[in-house]
């Protein structure tokens, strides 16, 4: 009897030692499944961190980029930064027009507006219109140079494609074609279909659209301070084969003060300026400033 008490009582033991045993090593498998959860969830966290970190230092170098400073400088003169803007478009300051190089078929400037300098009196009300952006630097022009006692005014300044293409063909008629070519520009090639351009003459209109005029007061003036204002003398003496035009002492381009200063100081036209202002736009566009 004895001896029974005994094993029963043995086998409860055994049976709670098991028991134990198995809480023991539920315990320890839930234990080691959370440590292996938490252990996932904290990788989980740390590489999605990771790249967040990258993401947001590469986004940084970007923006970084697009800042970035790009300069010209052209030969004898300091270095200009370039503004991050595309000069390949028509409406911009920088754009180049020339025989080679035409504006969009039916271009058409934004915002042209009755110049407030004054106009050749019997000039079209096309050709007393300009761009708005040239209207307050032409007006400064000008007003710099009536305090120099230079009277001056707007010859002509803007003009439509078809304006520009019976202007040529009745140069064509008059002198012919290689002539015609020397001095008048091609429908689509005018820079005065840009708003930018002006032809500019003495009040008098002595020696009006000639040669002479740059040996006027008035003409000389404005050679040697229209940069000083934004205007380039778009084609110079001695530049003819370069800009396929005979000298044009009136002719005068808005391209603002920073590039008419460069251009004055090197003596190098827009057309010759085109290469570095073309290298800094490919820069600015390495660097997603530009589109
Ligand atoms: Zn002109």
């Amino acid at each position: 009897m004895k001896v029974m008490v005994r094993s029963r009582r043995h086998r409860v033991n055994k049976v709670g030692l098991l028991c134990l045993i198995l809480v023991a090593v539920t315990v320890f498998v839930i234990g080691i499944f959370w440590v292996y959860q938490e252990v996932k969830v904290a990788e989980k966290q740390q590489s999605t961190n990771e790249i967040i970190r990258v993401a947001d230092a590469r986004l940084d170098e970007i923006e970084a980029k697009k800042k970035e400073p790009v300069y010209i400088t052209l030969p004898g003169t300091d270095k200009l930064r370039a503004p991050a803007e595309n000069y390949e478009d028509p409406t911009n300051v920088w754009t180049l027009v020339n025989k080679a190089k035409a504006l969009p078929a039916g271009y058409v400037p934004p915002e042209l507006m009755a110049a407030s300098v004054s106009t050749r009196a019997n000039s079209t009300a096309d050709e007393k219109r300009v761009r708005q952006t040239i209207d307050t630097p032409l007006t400064q022009l000008f007003a710099a140079a009536q305090k120099e006692g230079h009277s001056l005014m707007i010859g002509s300044a803007y003009r439509s494609a078809t304006t520009q293409e019976q202007l040529f063909n009745t140069y064509v008629s008059r002198v012919g074609y290689a002539e015609a070519d020397k001095y008048s520009a091609h429908p689509g090639h005018s820079e005065h279909q840009t708003g930018l351009a002006v032809d500019i003459s003495t009040i008098s209109q002595q020696c009006y659209l000639s040669e002479c005029f740059i040996g006027t007061a008035d003409g000389q003036w404005l050679a040697e301070n229209a940069h000083k204002h934004g205007f380039t003398l778009r084609y110079p003496k001695g530049k003819e084969a370069i800009t396929g035009y005979n000298f044009e002492p009136w002719h005068y381009r808005y391209v603002g003060i920073d590039l008419a200063t460069a251009l004055y100081l090197s003596r190098l036209t827009l057309d010759e300026a085109w290469p570095y202002m073309e290298t800094a736009l490919a820069t600015l566009r390495s660097n997603r400033a530009v589109k």
